[in-house]
């Protein structure tokens, strides 16, 4: 969650080594990040209104050329006796079928925009640690430079500045630990990168001292790593770093329990934000609400309910159905993200006219399924309660509805006890839709790209039973 940005930091932006490499990369970057960067500050005045103005453009621009370019579309229109003047608002999109992970696998040629020279595609993948990897293209040196534009802009709502020094929790594994070094400089000495790999009782106070002598401005981090750190730092009672503002929490779906304890040990504020690699959605905190807003010029979202039609009412849980606005080279028009979010009521003090996500509950994966059909949300297990305390990792496991095995981590204090209460904490939780199995580890590995999953769902991906909204819900919408 974003749960999943690919953000991979300003190094993508940094050119390779000889100098005409540089110029030639990092010229249509450095544009393309200014006139995204620029529209940004103009648009941030703008009324509701102006925004739909601007987003009824967008799109109208979008589907002119995926219909124009495009053959996936161009096919799609066609089938549906439609032209794309007939979609002139956001509302207009349900009559255009969704575009899934599976259909974008099959197509993958025919999704590419034939108004641009091969040599302009870069070929991305998501990480498919869970669920279906799914493989696309951005264009190549300006939508990662795009991208950066809006998360600047993001984080200038906390006061982030190119040249701070941030401390960089994230999947890297750097360092040696015969050393006993587990961090490297880079960006000219601003980013400290630590490694996630090295993170033990042990070592942690290395960490922490290293921390505190780099004098960070800001810490980026996924969830499940600065959680490490909190959770000692809270445990040993180590004062935060005094001059640290904001933990940039990104990538990774954050928890409510997460956010307390960071926001404890680290004594400032947690600011997250919600994105995805295909650059189809990008939401994210402001000065003064933890709810997401959407930005509106990134790109449209939908939610929609289990029923198959769009939630309306705040409070209320759908998938995030995106339409890509950036990306032209490679067009998601309606696009399945598999995310499940909670719709937000607006609008927010801050004065931004934006849509709002209450909260990002993470991926469809991501919920536990009752014997009873119920989906039971991640957000709902309070790691950081007194229950856990003898716990150090733990991770779901279903395979079978009402059924899910617990692994977990020992702490050296962990009794029978400890068990007795988890199990009677979870039956509170599950309302006794789940049958919960324990099962003690010697340690839970992260994926590949070092992050942290904390349940295994292993019933069929579409749980969620979004049905391809036919006739019936089309009238409705339109
Ligand atoms: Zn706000």
């Amino acid at each position: 969650m974003g749960v999943r940005m690919n953000y991979r930091g300003l190094k993508d932006l940094l050119p390779e080594s000889s100098v005409t490499m540089r110029a030639l990369h990092i010229l249509p970057a450095y544009s393309a990040y200014r006139t995204t960067y620029t529209l940004l500050r103009r648009s941030r005045r703008w009324s509701r209104e102006e925004l739909a103005a601007y987003q009824a453009q967008a799109l109208s621009r979008l589907l002119e050329h995926a219909y124009e370019h495009v053959p996936y579309y161009r096919r799609v229109f066609r089938e549906r006796g439609l032209v794309p003047a007939d979609i002139a608002t956001p509302a207009d999109l349900a009559l255009l079928p969704f575009l899934t992970k599976e259909i974008i696998q099959a197509n993958l040629p025919d999704l590419k925009a034939r108004n641009y020279p091969e040599s302009a595609f870069e070929y991305v993948t998501t990480g498919g640690s869970t669920g279906i990897p799914v493989g696309f293209y951005y264009e190549k040196g300006v939508s990662r430079a795009r991208e950066w534009a809006f998360m600047k802009t993001q984080w200038d709502r906390v006061g982030y500045r190119f040249t701070d020094r941030c401390v960089v929790l994230r999947g890297y594994v750097v360092g040696s630990a015969k050393e006993n070094v587990y961090w490297k400089k880079t960006l000219l000495g601003r980013w400290l990168l630590m490694s996630s790999h090295h993170m033990t009782d042990e070592t942690l106070p290395a960490y922490i001292d290293r921390i505190r002598k780099f004098r960070p401005r800001f810490i980026q981090a996924y969830p499940s790593m600065a959680v490490i750190l909190a959770r000692y730092m809270v445990e040993h009672d180590i004062k935060p770093f005094p001059t640290v503002k904001a933990v940039l929490c990104g990538s990774e779906n954050l928890y409510p329990w997460q956010r307390s304890l960071i926001t404890e040990a680290f004594g400032c504020r947690v600011f997250s934000w919600y994105g995805n690699s295909e650059q189809t959605v990008l939401a994210g905190e402001c000065e003064e609400s933890t709810h997401y807003h959407i930005f509106p010029e990134y790109g449209i979202v939908e939610l929609i309910g289990r029923d198959g039609r769009p939630v309306t009412t705040p409070g209320e849980t759908g998938e995030v159905v995106t339409t890509g606005l950036i990306n032209p080279i490679f067009p998601f028009i309606r696009y399945r993200t598999m995310d499940a979010a909670i719709l937000g009521d607006g609008p927010c003090s801050c004065g931004r006219p934006y849509p709002l996500l209450d909260t990002v509950e993470g991926r469809l994966q991501e919920y536990i399924v009752t014997k009873d059909n119920r989906f039971i949300s991640m957000t709902a297990v309070n790691m950081h309660s007194g229950v856990f305390d003898n716990v150090a990792q733990f991770q779901f496991y279903q395979q079978q509805e009402g059924e899910v095995l617990m692994r977990i981590v020992k702490r050296p204090g962990y009794t029978e006890e400890d068990t007795e209460q988890i199990l009677r904490e979870l039956g509170k939780k599950f309302e006794g839709g789940v049958d919960v199995t324990i099962r003690f580890v010697g340690e839970i590995p992260r994926t590949r790209r070092g992050k942290y999953q904390f349940l295994i769902q292993d019933l069929p991906l579409d749980r969620w039973g979004l049905s391809e909204c036919e006739e019936e819900c089309r009238t409705e919408s339109g």
